[in-house]
């Protein structure tokens, strides 16, 4: 076993000189989720899970024509979806914080072409719009350390 504890030491060495040199860049910014971090995030992750939860009831809208319905859901339920991926996406380290504002403002670009579609009754734009703002939506959420 002794034997080969000098090549741990230098494995170990190698290591550590390349995290400092990555982290070289922003040295006093966390690398990493510390404990503290991913408590925020937990404040504000739930809430936003919730509406990824309800998209389904979009989609049984767009399904059914039903465009009253597909409007006062986008502004109803989903009215608060864009300030509140906003303020989890603000508990994220500053590399995956600036991805996750440009994924939460593409959703919201993609929610507001859904609803002009709808108010034309145009279903092939809308189901299009529908699906790029469940992608973006997917996307961000993948950046949420607590989902995995
Ligand atoms: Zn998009």
């Amino acid at each position: 076993m002794a034997r080969f504890r000098p090549i741990l030491g230098i494995i170990l060495a190698a290591i550590a000189t390349f995290i400092v040199s990555c982290g070289g860049a922003a040295p006093k910014q966390p690398l990493t989720y510390t404990p503290e971090i991913l408590q925020r995030v937990q404040i504000y992750a739930p809430a936003v899970n919730d509406l990824r939860d309800r998209f389904p009831e979009l989609q049984n809208f767009i399904q059914e024509k039903d465009w009253v319905d597909v409007s006062s859901f986008i502004h109803g339920p989903l009215g608060e979806m864009r300030f509140q991926m906003n303020r989890l996406a603000s508990t994220l380290l500053p590399k995956d914080a600036d991805q996750a504002k440009q994924l939460a403002k593409e959703v919201y670009v993609h929610l507001e072409r859904l609803d002009q579609a709808a108010s034309e009754g145009n279903q092939v734009i809308v189901g299009q719009e529908y699906r790029n703002a469940l992608d973006d939506f997917d996307a961000f959420l993948n950046l949420i350390p607590s989902n995995g």
